[in-house]
């Protein structure tokens, strides 16, 4: 039995990790078309400061990347974010402290009285009848109000998916909060429900030493297969059971195809072998996003807290500044500090994909104009994705349904990646074990 996988990112490695961990004689191939492996998961190393490309890490309250941490032979590596890291901003009007309790809530000058108290009337609104998608906004303004979608919620999902509330399926990106309406009623019935129930610390955002990197080659050595980098597969073949691929001008053929790939790349390989499938794999949307580093030798700010995100209502260019060498202290030399700058998402699509000069310039203006810092950088780094993160639009589990439905006319090819079922680290690994399983029952 020979396998092949198609992307070298977490999703790839996490199922041939699953998949030779409960069969050692199976023959595993993975191609990747970069020279390094790792996908949306890099670290830049630039005179001592270590610049993540895109993920920062990944929550411990969700078991998922935990275990893969641990069965890979990687705890050795892992390190948890500061205590500080708790402390978050919204930039709105001018930068606030993100209230960590309700008393805190209540004294919190992001929300009008008249705001709060729509919020802390959720506890009375009746839940939804229906099962339909809706977007997180209409979500937003059913349960909690206008004013706290436009400024928590808004905030929230420039951050995790680079979305805006008004463009993301409530269902597919937030599934946990629509289980709360559905299971207790609302979310504040939903959380004191489960609060009761699950008493417990909440997660901490967790990452490597040496930053992201570390933990892929890690976690590909220790996964026993053949890695062949520097390889774009540009198509498949059918030949009744076989499938063959196509790359760089040569043909392989292998019994199993799993497609780690990004939605749009998976359609260009399949396009010969099933169009309707294709067409349906490049609906899938992406948000553009930009990531510019930032090193300092000085920097005055104290830097303690996570870092900020804005609002839309506050114009400004940047989603967001992660204050990175305070989260992951590895993160600059001893005694220097590094921040990292988002630009783009759905909000501004089109700054995601300005010259590396403007996107620098935007960065800078963003902490001078959000945090009031007014210095050049001494090192800085930029990372453009014009696709970077799936943005999954109202209907899309919907769509996923039928899509994987349509998948079962091709026995043996595989889809496993972030652009079906959730994008962070935690829904990534734990998709791609499912899939492992899938694969393994269907040898
Ligand atoms: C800026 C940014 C910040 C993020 N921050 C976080 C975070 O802090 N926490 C979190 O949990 N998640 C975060 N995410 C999301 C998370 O990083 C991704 O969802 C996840 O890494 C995706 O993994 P993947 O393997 O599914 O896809 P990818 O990482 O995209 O991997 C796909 C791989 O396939 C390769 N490939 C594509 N086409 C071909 C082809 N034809 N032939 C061969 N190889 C091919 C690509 O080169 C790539 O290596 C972030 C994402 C971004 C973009």
């Amino acid at each position: 039995m020979k396998i092949a996988i198609v992307g070298g990112g977490i999703s790839g490695l996490a199922t041939a990790f699953y998949i030779r961990q409960k069969n050692p004689d199976v023959s595993i191939t993975l191609f990747e078309k970069d020279e390094q492996i790792g996908g949306k998961m890099k670290t830049k190393e630039l005179k001592g400061f270590l610049f993540e490309e895109g993920s920062n890490g990944f929550l411990s309250n969700k078991p998922d990347t935990l275990n893969l941490v641990k069965s890979s032979g990687c705890d050795d590596i892992l390190i948890r974010s500061d205590d500080n890291a708790r402390i978050r901003f919204i930039y709105k009007d001018a930068l606030h402290q993100l209230p960590e309790s309700p008393i805190a809530f209540l004294k919190s000058p992001l929300l009008t009285c008249k705001g709060k108290f729509r919020v802390a009337s959720e506890y009375f609104r009746a839940a939804k009848k229906d099962d339909k998608d809706e977007t997180l906004q209409s979500f937003g303004y059913r349960r909690v109000g206008k004013e706290m979608t436009d400024t928590f919620l808004d905030a929230m999902v420039a951050g995790i998916f680079a979305s805006s509330p008004d463009k993301i399926s409530v269902k597919s990106a937030f599934p946990a909060v629509v289980k709360l309406e559905k299971d207790y009623g609302g979310l504040f019935r939903g959380m004191i429900a489960k609060r009761k129930k699950e008493a417990g610390p909440g997660g901490v955002l967790m990452s490597f030493k040496g930053g992201v990197s570390t933990f892929i080659e890690k976690l590909a050595s220790s996964t026993n297969i053949e890695i062949k980098t520097g390889l774009h597969v540009k198509k498949i073949d059918k030949v009744d059971e076989e499938y063959t691929l196509h790359v760089n001008g040569k043909t392989e053929s292998f019994d199993r195809v799993i497609l780690s790939t990004p939605a749009y790349e998976s359609a260009q390989i399949i396009k010969e072998i099933d169009d309707n499938l294709a067409q349906m794999l490049d609906s899938i949307e992406y948000s553009p996003i930009s990531i510019v580093g930032l090193g300092y030798n000085e920097l005055s700010h104290d830097l303690k807290g996570f870092g900020l995100l804005t609002t839309s209502s506050a114009k400004k260019e940047v989603l967001g500044v992660l204050w990175d060498s305070s989260i992951f202290h590895d993160r600059a030399p001893k005694g220097k500090k590094s921040l990292r700058v988002m630009i783009g998402g759905q909000r501004s699509p089109e700054l995601a994909m300005k010259s590396d000069k403007e996107l620098l310039e935007i960065a800078i203006r963003g902490i001078k104009e959000t945090m009031g810092l007014d210095v050049l950088p001494d090192v800085s780094y930029v990372k453009r994705f014009e696709r970077g993160i799936p943005n999954y639009r109202v209907g899309h589990l919907e769509s996923m349904g039928e899509l994987f439905e349509k998948l079962k006319n091709h026995r043996g090819l595989y889809l496993s990646s972030n652009a079906y079922y959730g994008v962070g680290l935690n829904d990534c690994v734990r998709n791609s074990k499912k899939m492992a399983e899938q694969i393994l029952a269907e040898m």
